[in-house]
């Protein structure tokens, strides 16, 4: 078969994801035109958006929208605002949509959407007109019952508003399922704020208690201190942890009685977003990543732990909070090392699942209670959690390609009873 001879390089994003898929789908036996619809993107759709500036000149922006695939559901997934987004990443982005959505079994396929910019150099207004802008362009791809996205990168609650309003006002009527991490006020889920760190925490606390771990006591260090370093690194200090180390785009902030993290959240807050300044021992993003600690939660973005870096790092237990942290080619090194692995697609699944929420509740026009949403995300991740330390027991292998293995084999099974071979 094709894939089992296919190489793949080492910091684009798309063959990094296309080398764990190709190991899996040798390992399950995926027959060759299985692999071969999955493995590319149903659609693509690239668009030039024009923005008045606010000092009157036309700047015309790159955006894109991939739905990997759609199969189990309409496509779901995040909008990245950065000036690292291309077709690669966005391709590779949605195509672990589709994994992640799966593996906890959550009835939506994979898309992702980015436009090529720098949201901290643009005013309130020009954001306002790109993403209105970006959505008119979208009008064919968006729907509650095509695409629905949601923040990611760059983005929050103020640009899905936008969204919301956009698309509402093109269709006609209110459509607040068209997207999620809304406002609350403007049909936003409790605890959607919340769901990526929460399931990050959740999924340490499974990883740890299949070492055999107790994690009151027990180390970590989080790479990345927005919306999913910030509050993953809270929630594993209120579990007992000893958060030793956070970092953020001005570098890594360690403490060796631990790091006040509900004081850093505050700090950064008043700081203008940044933890620059915060009283800690200023160490580089590469160190907070070698740092001598049982957990590491890389939450900041691709490609942070490589064939070069893999070999130093000390932690026993690393859970991505990142989409695409590690490169395929570091796998093989941590493997050997025996670090576990709670992978991308599975730990930050979080997010996404409470976004499934916020649709069911949209639609429903009923809203549940915090602890209601807590209730059934927490569930959501353990039994994901469990299916996917199962499988690697069964197949013997790592827990990344177990959640490969649980996710392909679900949607190939899907793509199969719904004959879409050929159409
Ligand atoms: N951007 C988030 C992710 O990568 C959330 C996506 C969503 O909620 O649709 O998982």
């Amino acid at each position: 078969m094709s894939q089992q001879t296919a190489t793949h390089s080492n910091d684009n994003p798309f063959e990094s994801m296309m080398s764990r898929f190709d190991e899996a789908a040798r390992i399950i036996g995926l027959d060759e035109g299985s692999y071969n619809v999955l493995k590319s993107p149903q659609k693509a759709v690239i668009v030039s958006i024009p923005v008045t500036m606010d000092n009157g000149t036309v700047q015309v922006f790159e955006g894109f929208r991939v739905v990997h695939n759609a199969n189990l559901g309409p496509s779901k997934g995040g909008i990245r605002y950065s000036m690292d987004v291309n077709l690669d990443e966005v391709k590779a982005l949605a195509a672990w949509m589709t994994w992640k959505c799966a593996v906890v079994g959550i009835p939506y396929g994979g898309g992702k959407g980015g436009i090529k910019c720098d949201p901290r150099k643009l005013s309130k207004g020009e954001l306002e007109r790109l993403t209105r802008a970006y959505t008119d362009l979208m009008v064919d791809v968006f729907g509650p019952d095509k695409d629905i996205p949601a923040p990611d990168m760059g983005t929050g609650q103020q640009e899905m508003a936008w969204i919301m309003d956009e698309y509402s006002k093109l269709v006609g009527y209110s459509s607040p399922a068209v997207v999620t991490g809304k406002p609350l006020v403007l049909g936003g889920s409790l605890g959607r704020v919340e769901a990526t760190g929460r399931g990050v925490m959740v999924s340490t606390r499974s990883a740890l208690s299949k070492l055999g771990i107790s994690p009151i006591g027990c180390t970590c260090a989080v790479q990345g201190f927005g919306n999913v370093g910030s509050i993953s690194a809270k929630l594993l200090q209120m579990q007992g942890m000893k958060v030793l180390a956070i970092s953020d785009v001005t570098g890594g902030y360690y403490d060796a009685n631990g790091i006040d993290v509900e004081a850093a959240i505050k700090y950064r807050d008043q700081n203008n977003g940044t933890l620059e300044g915060f009283k800690a021992q200023k160490i580089t993003n590469e160190e907070l990543l070698e740092l001598d600690v049982t957990v590491l939660v890389p939450a900041a973005m691709e490609n942070q732990i490589t064939a070069d870096n893999a070999d130093k790092i000390k932690a026993k237990l690393i859970v991505e909070g990142a989409n695409g942290p590690t490169v395929a080619a570091a796998d093989t090194i941590l493997n050997k090392k025996g670090v576990m692995v709670v992978p991308d697609i599975l730990a930050n699944a979080g997010g996404v699942t409470v976004s499934y929420f916020e649709w069911v509740q949209n639609r429903l026009g009923y809203f549940w209670t915090e602890e209601r949403v807590y209730r059934r995300a927490d569930r959501v991740m353990k039994t994901a959690f469990e299916a996917v330390y199962a499988a690697s027991q069964k197949y013997n292998v790592s827990l990344r390609i177990a959640a490969y293995i649980v996710s392909i084999a679900k949607v190939a099974e899907v793509e199969k009873l719904r004959g879409k071979f050929g159409l």
